[in-house]
């Protein structure tokens, strides 16, 4: 699967390797793990997803993750991104909105022993502010704007990447850089994620469709 990454313009060592030890087949459900290994989007149930591979490769790029960096996820959904944050030496805290989805992630991060994940319950809009300030925060579901307390939880030269779009599932991937008290903000380019429901979200959630 790695070696997929490659020809699709993902070269940074550390993720590449990072990923390399992550085994994804363990984070989706049975019938599903003969598709873990190809570059798809796999349903986690709740009508979420677990991003395709590339998706994940380019995030962790993007976020310039260090060891011992203290990072906020926001959307745990199977934890499969926290264990790849968690393989490039980071300190994870991941925040969950949905109790099923949590509590498996749970299980899944002691079961695989990733300790230095920590996995919480709750709006992740409002971020964790007990945890933060954070050096990186990456918010893996799109909603109409960037949460203030997410803003407000980001570190001095500290990196946000975050889906942003007015309409649901079309997003424009957006990276957003402290420095100096101010916040500079570029545009990646274009993705779709699943909605982030919450105060500082989306009020109610996409109808599933198909
Ligand atoms: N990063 C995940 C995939 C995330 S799918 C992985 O690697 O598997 C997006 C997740 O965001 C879903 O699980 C969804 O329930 C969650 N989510 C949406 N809004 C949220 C919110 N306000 N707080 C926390 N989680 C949220």
């Amino acid at each position: 699967m790695v070696e997929s990454l490659r020809p699709k313009g993902i070269e940074d060592r550390a993720v590449l390797q990072a990923m390399g030890k992550v085994k994804r087949h363990l984070f989706v459900d049975e019938a599903l793990q003969p598709q873990a290994y190809s570059d798809n989007a796999l349903p986690i149930g709740y009508g979420q997803t677990i991003s395709k591979p590339s998706r994940v490769a380019g995030m962790t790029v993007a976020l310039q993750v260090g060891p011992g960096m203290r990072v906020l996820e926001i959307g745990t959904g199977s934890g499969y991104q926290a264990a790849v944050l968690a393989e490039m030496g980071a300190r994870v805290f991941t925040v969950e909105r949905i109790k099923p989805l949590y509590l498996s992630a749970l299980e899944r991060m002691v079961r695989l022993r990733y300790f230095q994940v920590k996995v919480k319950l709750s709006d992740g809009t409002m971020g964790w502010p007990e945890k933060g300030p954070f050096d990186r925060i990456l918010v893996t579901a799109g909603g109409p704007d960037i949460p203030a307390p997410l803003l407000n939880q980001l570190d001095e030269s500290g990196i946000m990447i975050i889906p942003v779009g007015r309409k649901k599932r079309e997003q424009g991937l957006t990276r957003i850089r402290k420095q100096e008290g101010k916040w500079y903000r570029q545009n990646l380019g274009r993705a779709s994620f699943v909605d982030l429901v919450g105060s500082h979200g989306w009020k109610t959630e996409q109808p599933k469709t198909g």
